[in-house]
């Protein structure tokens, strides 16, 4: 039988915990988790191994609240960011073909900041 070291050990059960989040997630989050059943496995091994099937494409980052944030699946991040009030609105667009011809390289997914005032906001600037 082969003696699997103590790094597969932790690689496998990483991997196997990541499998269990059905919705975006944190470094912290996952390793909150991890620490429950192993209490010897470091942040910097989580965050190596993250970067390492970011890299497969296997795995997804975007930032939202400042925070780095995972998804396993290939999901586009936008957000319409208010200026005056700082509300963060999550949007969807499914297709920047148009950017392709500007981008030398494949594209895997995006997030797309964009920066206003919100409804909110202008309804009380029109009432002052
Ligand atoms: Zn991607
Ligand atoms: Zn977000
Ligand atoms: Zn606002």
């Amino acid at each position: 039988m082969v003696k699997r070291s103590r790094k597969t050990k932790q690689k496998e059960l990483i991997q196997s915990e990541i499998a269990t989040f059905t919705t975006l997630f944190t470094a912290d989050d996952l390793y909150e988790r991890l620490r429950k059943k192993d209490s010897t496995i470091g942040i910097a091994t989580v965050y190596r191994f993250l970067k390492e099937i970011r890299k497969k494409k296997a795995l997804h980052s975007y930032v939202c609240d400042r925070k780095m944030i995972y998804s396993k699946e290939k999901n586009n991040h936008c957000h319409f960011i208010c200026q005056k009030c700082d509300t963060v609105a999550h949007f969807n667009i499914e297709k920047i073909d148009f950017l392709q011809s500007k981008i030398h390289g494949e594209i895997c997914h995006f997030q797309i900041d964009v920066h206003g005032i919100c409804e909110k906001c202008l309804l009380q600037e029109n009432n002052q």
